[in-house]
């Protein structure tokens, strides 16, 4: 029987039962997966329940992704390691720390300055390069460094998100949460020989995106 907080293990059966046995076969993806510590990016409180097969509470009522989520998204964005990707939602810097092992640059805007500046000290921590967290309102992208090859959204959008869309290069995806009545559904948008086209990979749960061209802040809800 493993030891508690084995986290090495942990993280191996993660990707065999909660990725590899789940539909996730993009190989790259499941060795960032599981080269990633989890641990490392969740509060100590948490750090026990790493490996869980769910979202976990980072503060400033967000939370760090499902292990299956963050893999889908990253599969959904088919990158083979050349790309410049656009994040938006860093919170705890897990996802981006992934994103990085799997691309060439990312670029990863957080809307909560306390919970940038930590993904920035995990990812350093980590010993992360070319990964870098701004923190401002990503729901309008970011046009100092646009076009992207490939743009990951987590947190849910009210509509399809048109600036982040305009940021997109040719051949470039964007997946996105798009939030409908009852689930939130998470889409591709895939831009190929100038037409945009839409996939759906499938009903997920995310926090709102809080922004210009996302929801209103929960104080100035109507
Ligand atoms: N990918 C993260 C989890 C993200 S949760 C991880 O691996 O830990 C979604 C994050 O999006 C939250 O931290 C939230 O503060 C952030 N967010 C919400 N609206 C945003 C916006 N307009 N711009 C940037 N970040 C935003």
């Amino acid at each position: 029987m493993a030891k508690p907080n084995n986290f090495p293990d942990q993280r191996a059966r993660m990707v065999e039962r909660q990725l590899r046995r789940r539909g996730i076969d993009d190989e790259r993806v499941l060795a960032a997966m599981a080269a990633v510590p989890r641990e490392d990016f969740v509060p100590e409180q948490v750090r026990a329940s790493a490996y869980n097969d769910s979202a976990l509470p980072i503060g400033h009522e967000q939370t760090i992704s499902q292990p299956w989520v963050v893999a889908a998204i990253c599969q959904a964005l088919q990158l083979d390691g050349d790309e410049k990707v656009l994040e938006i939602g860093t919170g705890s810097g897990y996802s981006a720390a992934v994103l990085g092992k799997l691309s060439r640059r990312v670029i990863s805007i957080e809307r909560v300055p306390e919970l940038g500046e930590s993904a920035r000290r995990n990812l350093e921590e980590l010993g992360t390069r070319d990964v870098e967290v701004i923190v401002g309102d990503g729901s309008r992208g970011y046009a100092e460094e646009a076009p992207y090859d490939a743009i990951a959204v987590h947190a849910a959008t009210p509509e399809a998100p048109h600036s982040l869309l305009a940021e997109l290069a040719q051949d470039g995806r964007l997946v996105v949460p798009i939030a409908t009545g009852s689930a939130d559904l998470l889409v591709a948008f895939i831009r190929e020989n100038g037409v945009l086209r839409q996939e759906t990979i499938g009903p997920c749960r995310f926090v709102p995106l809080i922004g210009a061209e996302g929801f209103n802040p929960p104080d100035q809800a109507e």
